[in-house]
């Protein structure tokens, strides 16, 4: 499926300069004058980045915490704006925020993961946003879900904005792990394969809490062709009143950014493309395979389903899958496919086929599963 939105290309409304990747730097938050400006003169003089960020109205997730600089922070972004060249970008989260940021002619606004994740809030921006010609980032919502995220891109889209981006900043996540949000990759290629023209920015900052993680996300997601990297930069992150763990200096940032291996998508070399159109025919050649064994095995389960009926067999037998799993995943690694991946790909057909004798031993319950998965 294909979402029509109605976008402008990243390069209309951005210029990189040559630089790459597209860089969009700057502290958490707007502190004081001093440290906002000063940061921004550091980051102008690496001459990797290409706009300047700053949180200026912080949402936080307790009540009491630094909530950010307020109005007054504007003004200091015009000034670093003035001196440094850099063009600005802020968080906005109200209908205020976006009128008193464009008085102020920030350049690019973002909406920010909590506020994506709420279509009143989306909603009141995007009303501010009628008439005017801004670029926005929608970042995804705190949790998985594709559609909230889609929902506010179309919202603020919808509202006549076309210099749209999304900015992929990971998922919250019960389960406890090495990055204070879930990457979840597979959710923002789903973005990018329902709206390939949308340009997607990788946020490493949010996505791993942890400075020392930020080059290896950031180079994921530079090989997941993602266009951009949004990344926390401040003059001494150690007492930043914000995020601190995960910002880095502008030193720091210009250490991860040339040390980043670039690619390109697409090649104009015909030799190159040769061979790899050679490699995309059999790649094609074995996934119809794939598909075509896949469809016999089903044809075969369905056998089974109604031997089951006949003799009044259970679906489930443990022992079975059991079986199955263990001989197959050790076959699995002795021809280097990775464990996790064949247990995965193993339950995902294995559910399929409880599904399909489900549906064949009775008739009513496979109609309630189907309603079910297609929820
Ligand atoms: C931020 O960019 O500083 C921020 C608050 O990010 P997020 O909305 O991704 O939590
Ligand atoms: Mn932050």
């Amino acid at each position: 499926m294909k979402l029509n939105l109605n976008i402008q290309p990243l390069n209309t409304w951005i210029n990189k300069e040559g630089k790459q990747p597209l860089l969009i730097a700057g502290p958490c938050s707007a502190e004081t004058e001093d440290q906002l400006v000063a940061t921004a003169h550091l980051l102008a003089k690496t001459g990797k980045v290409t706009a300047l960020r700053a949180g200026i109205w912080k949402p936080r997730t307790r009540p009491g915490e630094f909530e950010g600089i307020g109005s007054i922070g504007l003004e200091w972004l015009k000034r670093a704006k003035a001196e440094t060249g850099l063009p600005t970008a802020v968080e906005v989260a109200t209908a205020k925020h976006v009128e008193e940021a464009l008085a102020a002619g920030v350049d690019i606004l973002w909406v920010g993961a909590r506020s994506t994740a709420n279509p009143f809030t989306v909603q009141e921006i995007a009303d501010a946003l009628k008439g005017v010609d801004v670029p926005v980032m929608v970042k995804n919502p705190v949790n998985p879900d594709l559609s909230l995220w889609v929902g506010a891109l179309e919202r603020i889209n919808n509202a006549g904005i076309t210099k749209l981006a999304a900015i992929h900043r990971g998922f919250s996540s019960y389960e406890k792990s090495a990055f204070r949000n879930e990457p979840m990759w597979d959710v923002a290629i789903s973005l990018k394969t329902l709206v390939p023209e949308l340009p997607i920015i990788n946020d490493p900052s949010h996505i791993t809490g942890n400075r020392d993680l930020i080059a290896y996300i950031s180079q994921k997601a530079i090989d997941l062709d993602m266009q951009g990297l949004m990344i926390e930069s401040h003059i001494d992150p150690t007492v930043a009143w914000t995020d601190a763990k995960q910002q880095v200096t502008p030193a720091a940032l210009t250490d991860i950014i040339n040390n980043l291996t670039l690619r390109k998508p697409e090649t104009r070399n015909t030799e190159i493309n040769d061979k790899l159109g050679e490699l995309r025919n059999q790649i094609d050649k074995i996934d119809d395979l794939l598909i075509q064994k896949l469809a016999e095995r089903m044809q075969i389960v369905e056998k089974i389903g109604n031997y089951k009926k006949d003799n009044n067999l259970t679906i489930l037998q443990v022992n079975r899958w059991d079986e199955i799993l263990h001989k197959r995943i050790g076959y699995a690694k002795a021809l280097k496919l990775g464990a996790e991946f064949t247990e995965k790909f193993l339950e995902l057909v294995h559910n399929e086929s409880i599904r399909k004798q489900t549906e064949i031993m009775n008739a009513e319950a496979g109609q309630v599963e189907e309603k079910l998965t297609h929820a």
